[in-house]
Order: C-alpha cells, then structure tokens, then sequence
C-alpha cells in the first residue's frame, strides 16, 4: 500500500496495550519488519487502555514515524476486551490480526496465520506450544479451554491466545454485539463458519508484569462461563433438585429407624457436617446466580463501553465527537470510512 492513501488496508494489526513502554520500541520494529516483508498493504492499530507510563508517547512517536499505525487512546482502563472491541471499530483491514504487546505472542507468526485465513478460514486461532506460563494458570486455562470449547461448540484448544486471525465478516459480526462483558475469542468463534489452528510459539513476559492478577483473572472467567452458557445455572437446579431427593431419603430412613431403634443422637455432628456443607453449595450457587445478576444489571444500564479520550492518525476523526461506542453500526457498514481529518495524522481530541 502507498502508505499516504487512505484506502483500507489488506491487513489490520490490532494491539491493546496498557502500561507496556518496556516491549513497545521492539514490538513495532519486529511488527514492521514481519509486515514489510509480507507485500502486502497494512495498518497498525494500537489500543491504549488508559496507560499511566509512557505508552501513549511512544505510541505517538510510531504514529509520526509510520503513517500506517493508527491509535485509539481510552481515558481510563476498560481491559484488554473493551481495548480490542475499540480496535475493530477503528480496524480497516479485510484481515484482522490480535496480538499483545508483552512480545509474547511473536510478531512473526502473523504470515502463517494470514496464510491460514487466505486458505479460506474465517477465524485462525494461535495455540501455544510449550506455553510460558506459570504451571497453576496453564493448569486453570487447560480447564477453561475445555469447558469452553463445549460452551462454544468450536474446539479451539487455546481460547486464551490473542494471536488470532479474523476475517473482515466475522469483525463486523462482532461489532454488532452489545455486551459490556465478554470475551473476544470466544464470541468470534460462535460466528466463524470455517475455523483452523496454527502452532504458535510463546516466549515468556521479558519485561513488565502481567496485568491479569488473580482476580481479574476469576472475573474474565466468569465473563466467559456467564456470557456464553446458562450450564452453571441449570447445574444449580440439578444440584438442588440432587439434595432435595437426599434428603427426603435420608429423612425417611430416619423416621423408619426411630421406630425400630428408638430415640438416639449419635451422628448428630455428621449432619452438621453435611449441613454446613449444603450450606456452603447454597451460598456458592446464589454467587453464581449474582454473577449473572450483576451482569444483566450492568447490561441494562447502558453505560458505554468505553469512553475514547482522543484518535490519532484515524480516518473518523473529522466532525466525530467519538467518545462514546455504544450505537450498534449498521450490519453493512463497511469501510472505506470518511476522508482523513483536515487536520491531518496528528489529530486534536473528538
Ligand atoms: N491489556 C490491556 N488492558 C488490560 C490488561 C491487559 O490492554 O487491562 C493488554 C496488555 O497490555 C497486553 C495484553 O493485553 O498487550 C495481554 O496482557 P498480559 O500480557 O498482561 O496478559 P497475560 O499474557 O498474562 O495473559
Ligand atoms: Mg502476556
């Protein structure tokens, strides 16, 4: 691509970043350098999820040097989904590939995924080989995959890789859904027809920290088990219904041997026992009924998404106070979008 048209390109990079100034400068040069070699038109898009470092000026030192890396900056942090959300809205390409920042996922595994997508696949998904992850979250992620891929119905044995390949139908599917929770990989893939795996290599975290603390990873599960399943809900009624049987049995059993052995209160701490933990099932099942609560509460209030501090080097800046994502587009809104801003790359606060 003549890096000066606005025509959209073949392929869009999309990269949620947040407080990640130790890998950017290798990031973007190992990206350019895989994506010059490929031939084919590009743009980058960096997502910056309300960064505190220096992120967003190394992000516009890309944006100067390269007029095809195009940034979306958050006022505030929404998480990685929200960012990669932001990014299909401003992605342009017929192909859209997801990658972190960290380096973990490596740039140059890219042309094998977007030769995997040329074959015909509306969704390429990046497995992790020999992963480099601590052994308890390979562990709780080796789970997740699999509930998740019967969630789906689509087995793609690493759901969490970012690394993944989209055609241009399946973005504008996601862009239509409304949801404040959800989790990308999963969503895609209920709207894939075709879907394909390609071995990729994982490197370790080289700088910085994850920014998945125990919690945040719980919350993201949670997004994935509520946004895509009603299973821990009807669990809850087997489960109730499973104890109602018990218990009736036992109680039946109870009266049969009053009357045979008489009076006695010997097993009076077993049930409490057994009581204390229905109890505790009890409580974990209204949690997981919270969840679900929580969620439709948060759906129904009808806060944005995310709110866009400022576009830089986009093409929808000019007259769009875009600070709020929330109107679902037209199923058929494709780009080319409107021209550049007047302005030009750098361009002011919308
Ligand atoms: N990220 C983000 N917002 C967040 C958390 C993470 O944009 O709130 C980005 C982060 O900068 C990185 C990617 O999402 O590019 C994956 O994050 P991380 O490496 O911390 O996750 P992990 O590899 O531990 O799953
Ligand atoms: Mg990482």
């Amino acid at each position: 691509m003549d890096p000066s048209t606005d025509a959209a390109p073949e392929i869009s990079v999309l990269v949620p970043v947040f407080n990640e100034e130790g890998s950017l400068p290798a990031l973007f040069s190992r990206l350019s350098a895989t994506l010059g070699k490929m031939g084919r038109s590009y743009e980058i898009v960096f997502v910056d999820d309300g960064s505190g470092d220096a992120t967003p000026r190394l992000l516009r030192e890309f944006a100067a040097a390269d007029p095809r890396v195009r940034i979306v900056e958050f006022n505030r942090n929404y998480g990685q989904h929200a960012a990669i959300f932001a990014g299909f809205e401003e992605a342009r390409g017929e192909i859209v590939v997801t990658l972190d920042a960290d380096l973990q996922n490596p740039p140059e595994e890219i042309p094998a995924l977007v030769a995997k997508v040329d074959e015909g696949y509306d969704v390429v998904g990046g497995w992790r080989e020999n992963r480099q992850d601590p052994l308890l979250r390979r562990l709780a992620s080796f789970l997740v995959n699999r509930i998740t891929a019967k969630l789906v119905g689509v087995d793609f044995h690493d759901y969490g890789c970012m690394l993944r390949a989209y055609r241009r139908e399946v973005v504008e599917s996601v862009r239509q859904c409304r949801e404040i929770h959800s989790f990308i990989p999963a969503l895609a893939a209920t709207f894939a027809r075709r879907v394909a795996e390609v071995r990729v290599k994982h490197d370790e975290r080289a700088v910085g920290r994850s920014k998945y603390n125990f919690y945040r990873l719980i919350r993201l599960n949670f997004d994935l088990m509520t946004g895509f399943s009603m299973l821990p809900l009807q669990l809850m009624s087997f489960f109730g219904f499973g104890v109602a049987i018990v218990s009736l049995a036992f109680a039946a059993f109870l009266l049969v041997r009053r009357l045979i052995v008489g009076p006695e209160v010997e097993g009076v701490f077993t049930l409490f026992a057994i009581l204390f933990g229905v109890v505790g099932l009890l409580f974990m099942g209204l949690g997981v009924l919270g969840e679900y609560v929580a969620r439709i509460y948060s759906e129904v209030r009808r806060r944005p998404r995310y709110l866009v501090r400022r576009r830089i080097g986009t093409l929808a800046t000019a007259g769009r106070r875009a600070t709020v994502e929330r109107t679902p587009a037209p199923a058929n809104r494709r780009r080319p979008r409107r021209p550049a801003a007047p302005c030009g790359r750098a361009c002011r606060a919308v």
